[in-house]
């Protein structure tokens, strides 16, 4: 038993649905009334003057907008509800400067989601070794598999609980996704040792240890030709069709199956930041990572019409390899799995560390040799080692220098440590 009291804790929770066609037909149904509503209701907000928009006006529109158009109805109320929620809730992460402004959703574009935003409405109950059921509005009683032990049933109550779920679709098929609240007791601080993280050119991630962790490419040789193949074909098809003419059911195939491939190296993605993550914060107490911002990162490449960015392909090839290692993603996992261990993950501004040396401090030209190589030209130091290692290393040296960045009000503001230079000016 730990001393240190409990602790709120609240997660998400993905399962694959097995729907029968009819059922899947009824959800598919339900996501693009959800999709309606949703411009619908971006419609009414264009026409409204100021200050008629407010909650209640929208929820007047929605009830009548279900009664007027049949297929509407379809949507159960709570989801109506959920979109009217999810839609103010975009605009106030527009105006806090979190997001663009929200926007129609186009039929083909958009995820298929629908929302359950009532627990109860679930009744959850698990049925076998390997499968539950929860109930669906106006679909029914399904099942779905189950890989995590759930609070259900008497293991349920006010403090540990699904508290609603969205069901999601994807080239696999519908999935549910549950809300979870769980009191559990805080974990004693982590015994692990400090290491610095970088996501690196040559090894996806570098410690400053000198371990790496590698993975292989995410689809076969055999895969990756028949992706190629897919995607020909479905440029070939496409340069045929006429101004006009509707997407043939053939070429709509060949996307599905382009989709099943992406969708499969996704998955075998996922599943290797889990693996790695998992073992990174079981090892280690501290773990500091670069604080990059990946979306201004893709911004000021591409720069404005006035001033556009320079080298802006290759800086994209760079986004793209970032974003397709999934480091955004790799750090979620890594704040959430080094909390639940009483780890944590401190962030540093990391200026020239891939140039700098991290045995003397000094940055010199051409130590770069290689992607791989690191060379110091320091004469009084001639460290060497892998380029990726050495950022990793720069990085924990930035935090033990006292640059962790503390986030504040949902901004990261610089801490600095009273008579250390600035990282940029030494
Ligand atoms: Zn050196």
């Amino acid at each position: 038993m730990s001393d240190h009291g409990l602790e709120k804790r609240q997660f998400g929770h993905r399962a694959r649905l097995a729907l029968n066609p009819a059922d899947a037909l009824k959800a598919d149904d339900q996501a693009h009334a959800a999709r309606t509503m949703w411009n619908l209701l971006h419609a009414w907000w264009q026409m409204m003057p100021k200050e008629k928009r407010t909650l209640a006006n929208a929820d007047v529109a929605i009830r009548q907008a279900r009664q007027d158009i049949d297929f509407l109805a379809v949507l159960p109320a709570q989801a109506a509800q959920a979109v009217l929620k999810t839609y103010f809730q975009a605009w106030k992460n527009c105006w806090d400067g979190r997001s663009d402004a929200p926007n129609f959703k186009a039929r083909f574009r958009t995820a298929m989601t629908v929302d359950v935003p009532q627990g109860r409405d679930l009744n959850v109950v698990r049925v076998h070794r390997r499968w539950g059921m929860a109930n669906l509005p106006k679909i029914g009683r399904v099942r779905f598999r189950w890989t995590k032990d759930l609070p259900v049933g008497k293991h349920a109550g006010k403090d540990n609980r699904i508290t609603g779920a969205r069901l999601v679709k994807d080239p696999l098929g519908w999935h549910i996704a549950f809300r979870v609240q769980t009191l559990e007791p805080q974990p004693d601080p982590h015994q692990g040792p400090e290491t610095g993280l970088d996501v690196g050119i040559t090894v996806p991630l570098a410690l400053s240890d000198g371990e790496a962790y590698g993975h292989g490419e995410w689809l076969t040789v055999g895969e990756q030709a028949r992706l190629l193949d897919l995607e020909q074909r479905a440029a070939r098809r496409k340069k045929h069709r006429k101004p006009g003419e509707r997407t043939s059911r053939r070429l709509r195939h060949t996307y599905d199956q382009i989709a099943g491939l992406r969708a499969k190296a996704k998955r075998r993605t996922s599943d290797w930041q889990h693996k790695t993550t998992t073992k990174i914060a079981d090892t280690y107490g501290t773990v500091v990572v670069e604080a990059l911002t990946i979306t201004n990162m893709v911004k000021s490449a591409k720069g404005t019409l006035d001033q556009p960015g320079k080298n802006v392909a290759q800086k994209s090839g760079l986004n793209r390899s970032i974003s397709g290692e999934a480091w955004g993603r790799t750090v979620t996992m890594l704040t959430y799995k080094l909390a639940r261990r009483g780890g944590t993950l401190a962030k540093v501004p990391a200026p020239n560390t891939s140039r700098r040396c991290s045995a003397c401090g000094l940055t010199t030209p051409g130590s770069r040799e290689t992607q791989a190589l690191f060379v110091c030209k320091n004469p009084d130091c001639g460290w060497t080692g892998n380029a990726d290692h050495n950022a990793a290393r720069n990085i924990l040296h930035l935090y033990r220098m006292g640059h962790a960045l503390i986030p504040a009000a949902g901004r990261a503001v610089a801490r600095r440590a009273p008579r250390v230079k600035p990282a940029t000016a030494r």
